[in-house]
């Protein structure tokens, strides 16, 4: 058998797993709740918050799909004209044309160039929202931010970049099972490090201070028999006045954070509501699920990409030999955001139903329907969520049910409709 009709088995064994893990975790059947109590909720909110609220998106939107189409752009014209090829060419001639140094400095000027274009439109979406008093940062604090993440990006692109094309030097023919392998790995590895590594460059984290908020909060916990040694407080309002926890990390890295905007913005109880939100993921094991939903789809990703490069005419528009050569990462990202843009909506599905999962598991936990609808509420209100956003945008992009969604929901269950 030859390595392509290995590689085409092996991509038909791990969609099958995906779809199988995938059919077997995710929590199908909540769907949301009826629209009539949808429209309920929608007609108890304040007009004025939920007309800011939508005049805040519609001022993004340009802003923010301009930057998706922006981006798109660009990755066709480095990825489909031998132009990605050329600027690979450049970043690697300083070092003989090395095909290490055309992979990772190859790599950064393509993702730099990419970075570069979309920067207005990024600063665009940062007028609007300082405008509209949901960031706090100044220009200065922004682009520090952005400066990090680019680091970041950076630093992990370029060990991505060197694995990738070391594999492809040394395997020409085979390198697809070992990066598939490498990539399902990497995924793994990351979900235990970028918590303790990444998150603080951004952050900083301290324990939630002793206190009956505190106490409660593990106490909740404990009764939920889900083992948390600490609650972590960020220091998000440095940042953004928005309001958010959240669950990351596996095993021993596994934590629960809180934004420090919540404990002045949020009542204790609806604190302690959204912890119950968060210990639902934890209980459900949805970090662990995404970290095997996300390594299936990597390895699946890489082999797609290496049958995709015995398309002779791709090759030719990207003025490459082979997919395995650094000179065409362009092509890569071409393919990848391509690829990225189709994903997206069935990952926001899967997403919603998880989240949905963990309301339920925060009704039940803390047996408080009301507390849980103010919290909804008011994360809405101070995060100038949309309550009740476009089917359409929904869809695509929406990771969590729709504010009128997660009240209406907690009216059914109130309800006893469980
Ligand atoms: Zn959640």
């Amino acid at each position: 058998m030859s390595p392509r009709l290995w590689a085409a088995g092996a991509l038909v064994v791990l969609v099958v797993a995906l779809i199988g893990f995938a059919a077997a975790v995710v929590p199908w059947h909540r769907a949301p709740a009826p629209r009539a109590d949808q429209l309920a909720a929608l007609g108890q909110l304040p007009a004025d918050q939920v007309a800011r609220s939508r005049a805040f998106h519609a001022e993004l939107r340009p802003a923010s799909y301009g930057g998706m189409v922006l981006g798109l752009l660009v990755a066709l014209v480095l990825g489909l004209t031998p132009l990605g090829a050329r600027l690979i060419e450049l970043a690697g001639r300083p070092f003989g044309d090395h095909w290490l140094a055309r992979a990772v400095l190859g790599g950064l000027a393509v993702v730099l160039v990419a970075e570069l274009v979309s920067l207005p439109l990024a600063a665009w979406r940062h007028t609007v929202v300082a405008r509209y008093g949901l960031s706090t940062q100044t220009w200065g604090g922004w682009s520090v931010d952005l400066l990090k993440s680019f680091g970041v990006g950076a630093v992990l692109g370029a060990i991505v970049l060197a694995g990738f094309f070391t594999v492809t030097h040394l395997a020409p023919r085979w390198w697809w099972a070992f990066g598939a392998a490498g990539a399902a790995g990497l995924v793994v590895l990351l979900s235990f490090v970028l918590p303790v590594v990444v998150e603080p460059v951004f952050n900083r984290f301290t324990p939630m201070p002793e206190g009956p908020l505190r106490t409660e909060l593990l106490a909740l916990a404990d009764r939920d028999g889900v083992p948390v040694k600490d609650v972590l407080v960020a220091d998000a309002s440095r940042r953004t006045r928005a309001v958010n926890a959240y669950v990351s990390g596996l095993g021993p890295t596994r934590r629960i954070v809180v934004y420090d905007t919540m404990l002045t913005e949020a009542t204790p109880g609806e604190v302690v509501s959204v912890a119950a939100h968060e210990l639902g993921h934890a209980k459900d094991q949805d970090v662990l699920t995404g970290t095997i939903l996300g390594a299936l789809g990597s390895a699946i990703a890489v082999i797609a990409l290496y049958l995709l490069g015995s398309w002779q005419w791709l090759l030719s528009l990207a003025g490459v030999e082979s997919i395995g050569e650094p000179r065409a990462i362009g092509l890569l990202l071409a393919v990848t955001t391509v690829a990225g843009l189709i994903a997206g909506p069935a990952q926001s599905f899967v997403s919603r139903r998880v989240e949905a999962r963990a309301d339920t598991h925060a009704l039940t936990l803390t047996g408080d329907a009301a507390t849980f609808e103010a919290m909804q509420r008011r994360l809405g209100t101070v995060n100038l969520s949309d309550p009740d956003p476009p089917s359409w945008e929904h869809a695509m992009f929406a990771s969590h049910p729709s504010t009128v969604q997660r009240m209406a929901a907690a009216r059914a269950w109130a309800r006893g409709d469980r």
